[in-house]
């Protein structure tokens, strides 16, 4: 099969290089010429583990490549994937359809033979539908189907999610779109991976459904962690107790400084305003957003307690601020609404994320950036673990802790325990959901 990709973000190009890892020749488009030229240099613009090892593998059996000219990338495709960005649009919640719809736009100047025009970008109910109108008016010669084939990968996993998915939806109106869909995944359908096909509409309301379940279920184990600390409860062990149960599972149980990410925050915003425009009001996900935002500024409660009542002259280490460990990606991190706070509040932070810096040299102005944990936590007044990375999991506390003028961790991802804490010299330790001690 030929496919054109349109869109090389953490999407659309971990999908290229998969398809193109199935055995089908992709082209790759985008139209941010920084990141052509990086990947025609055989360099991945975002970081996603094995990535690189997978597209240069593929480049060089000249099955995959790169473009700015959607035209070259088209021509004879028998689909053209829309994996560009669908953010939160400005004042109202909905997500922002700007870049889907001119890009089904170019691909119906561009198409000349039947084509498979498929969105891959999250979008909601109704969207597949406009593209197919919108195509359809700019080349009404063309002949074309629309798919909905909404993506599931999780940053930091995305190829191993992308090659064993938990299931591929499909979203068809014709039996020839669904053959041509059969076909791009067909490596997998042979490898018993469930692949749903539906109607265009349940598959968009699939993804956010999904989104905004695990959104909840993060939310919900957050708000149980607060009451944990109130009652005397470790959330660790109540997680694990709810988790064994085979009814809930024990993924997404794990309470923290609240979700954020390029797709929680905006997907549910999305669904919230999608039930209040069809006169469907989904409450329980306008609370999950909510409540989100509650955790967030309890965590910020949380840390101006651990100074004392403020944060001006204090040095703050921050270990970690992408929204999750294996990702370079910030969009949404909770790092972006508590180290602000921190700044604001008159803080020196300095931080340490293994692959953050790029990104959060901009976002979080202000602060000083620190290659290694201790550097990071030298003569500060507290360290705050923010994301859960490897490198932060098996730290030599007591020499972090001999290091520090304050010797206080706020520890909002449950990485240690108080004992941990206070036999490597820690006065004063913080987690969330469990009895710390100072
Ligand atoms: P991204 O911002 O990383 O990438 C989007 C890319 O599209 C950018 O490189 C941009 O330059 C390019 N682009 C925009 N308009 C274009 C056009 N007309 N022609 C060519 N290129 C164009 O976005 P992302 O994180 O990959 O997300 C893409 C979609 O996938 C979103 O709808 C998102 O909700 C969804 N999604 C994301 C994830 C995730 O983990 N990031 C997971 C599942 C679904």
């Amino acid at each position: 099969m030929k496919i054109a990709m349109i869109g090389t973000g953490y999407v659309g190009l971990v999908s290229g290089v998969c398809f193109s890892d199935f055995g089908h020749d992709v082209v790759c488009v985008d139209k941010d010429l920084r990141k052509i030229e990086m990947l025609e240099a055989g360099k991945v613009p975002i970081y996603e583990p094995g990535l690189d090892v997978l597209m240069a593998k593929n480049v060089e059996a000249g099955r995959l490549s790169f473009t700015l000219d959607l035209q070259q990338a088209i021509d004879g495709a028998d689909a053209v994937f829309i994996a560009v960005g669908t953010p939160t649009r400005r004042g109202d919640g909905h997500a922002d359809l700007t870049y889907v719809m001119a890009a089904a736009e170019e691909i119906a100047k561009a198409a000349k033979d039947y084509v498979v025009v498929v969105t891959k970008s999250t979008v909601p109910v109704g969207t597949n539908a406009q593209v197919r109108d919108v195509v359809a008016k700019a080349n009404p010669d063309l002949d074309f189907d629309v798919a909905s084939n909404p993506e599931f990968l999780r940053e930091g996993a995305a190829i191993d999610d992308f090659m064993k998915p938990d299931r591929v939806v499909v979203g068809v109106e014709t039996e020839r779109a669904a053959k041509v869909m059969e076909d791009i995944y067909r490596p997998l359908y042979l490898r018993d991976f469930p692949i749903l096909t539906t109607d265009l509409q349940s598959a968009e309301m699939i993804k956010y459904a999904a989104n905004a379940f695990l959104a909840t279920k993060i939310t919900f184990i957050n708000e149980i962690a607060a009451l944990c600390e109130r009652v005397g409860a470790d959330v660790k062990q109540v997680s694990k107790g709810m988790g064994l149960d085979g009814r809930i599972g024990n993924k997404f149980l794990h309470a923290g400084p609240g979700y954020g990410g390029s797709c929680f925050p905006k997907d549910t915003k999305a669904l919230a305003r999608i039930g209040q425009d069809h006169a469907s009001p989904v409450s329980l996900v306008e609370t999950v957003i909510k409540v989100n935002e509650d955790v967030k500024r309890r965590m910020i409660e949380k840390l101006m307690d651990l100074c004392n009542g403020s944060f001006n002259g204090k040095r703050v280490a921050v270990l970690g601020v992408t929204f999750k460990p294996n990702t370079d990606d910030m969009r949404d991190a909770p790092s972006l609404t508590i180290v602000p706070a921190l700044i604001g509040g008159g803080a020196d932070v300095r931080v340490c994320d293994p692959q953050g810096r790029r990104e959060g040299e901009h976002l979080l102005p202000g602060v000083s950036w620190h290659d290694d944990p201790y550097s990071a936590a030298a003569e500060a007044d507290l360290v705050v673990f923010l994301t859960e990375w490897n490198e932060f999991r098996a730290l030599d506390l007591p020499r972090m802790a001999q290091g520090m003028r304050g010797r206080r961790m706020a520890d909002l991802r449950n990485i240690y325990s108080a004992d941990a804490a206070r036999e490597a010299g820690f006065t004063v330790y913080d987690s969330i959901g469990r009895a710390g001690f100072s």
